[in-house]
């Protein structure tokens, strides 16, 4: 359970990121957070991850109120929610099977669990051929398959995903939705910051909309509309 309460985020320079933002996500959503750019979507991805405080207002994360979260808590914390952002972000000298693998490494997954867990999770996300394979040797839809095999390999709870197509092209965006709609089937509550309108609408899941840092709507099976 995801809840954001009368969540407010003045950055330091005085930008407004949210305003007063209430949501509630429950175990297993499928939920879009849309709006055009700078309406505050990665604020909102960001405080969720406690990588930015809250000027006010809480957070709550599975009965964890991450404005008590002691400093040396957070890494654990964060094991409970995998991401992935626009740009991939994998790890350049690695192949596609280390950075998964690494994700289970630092949590000290014994090596047999690595090698039994990083093939079947390679096959879930149509990657098996390319376990070899470095980054800059994978289209962006491969790069981005690997970044979510890395994100679910420890079977968080939820999954946070940024933007996730913005650098992909229409085909391959519909891919990695499709992914990302397994990976919820599976029982992950998957939250999507998005303006990928033509996907939005297609797929009819629950839609928060945010508008200069503030929710605008909030609908369980809804499009992107325009007035976004
Ligand atoms: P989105 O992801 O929807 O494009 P953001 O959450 O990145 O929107 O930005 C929301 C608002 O907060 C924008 O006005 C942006 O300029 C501002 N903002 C975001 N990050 C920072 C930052 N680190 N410092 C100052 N202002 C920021
Ligand atoms: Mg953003």
């Amino acid at each position: 359970m995801i809840t954001v309460n009368n969540v407010t985020k003045v950055y330091e320079n005085g930008a407004s990121g949210l305003d007063r933002v209430s949501i509630s996500i429950k175990p297993r959503d499928f939920a879009f957070i849309i709006g055009s750019s700078g309406s505050g979507k990665s604020t909102l991805m960001k405080l969720l991850l406690k990588e930015i405080e809250p000027t006010s207002g809480e957070i709550i994360i599975n009965n964890i109120n991450l404005g008590g979260l002691a400093h040396n808590e957070v890494p654990y914390f964060r094991r409970k929610i995998g991401v992935v952002f626009q740009d991939f972000r994998l790890l350049p000298n690695k192949t596609v099977y280390e950075n998964v693998a690494f994700a289970m490494q630092v949590v000290e997954t014994s090596s047999r669990d690595i090698r039994r867990t990083v093939p079947a999770i390679l096959a879930m996300v149509g990657l098996q051929r390319k376990s070899k394979a470095y980054p800059n040797q994978l289209s962006g839809g491969e790069q981005q398959r690997t970044a979510l095999a890395r994100a679910i390999i420890n079977k968080p709870p939820i999954l946070l995903a940024d933007e996730p197509t913005g650098n992909l092209d229409p085909d391959t965006a519909w891919e990695i939705m499709d992914l990302l709609e397994d990976i919820n089937n599976r029982g992950t509550t998957v939250v999507i910051a998005t303006h990928a309108k033509d996907i939005v609408d297609e797929m009819q899941k629950r839609v928060i909309a945010l508008r200069n840092g503030q929710l605008i709507r909030d609908i369980e099976k809804g499009g992107y509309e325009d007035e976004v």
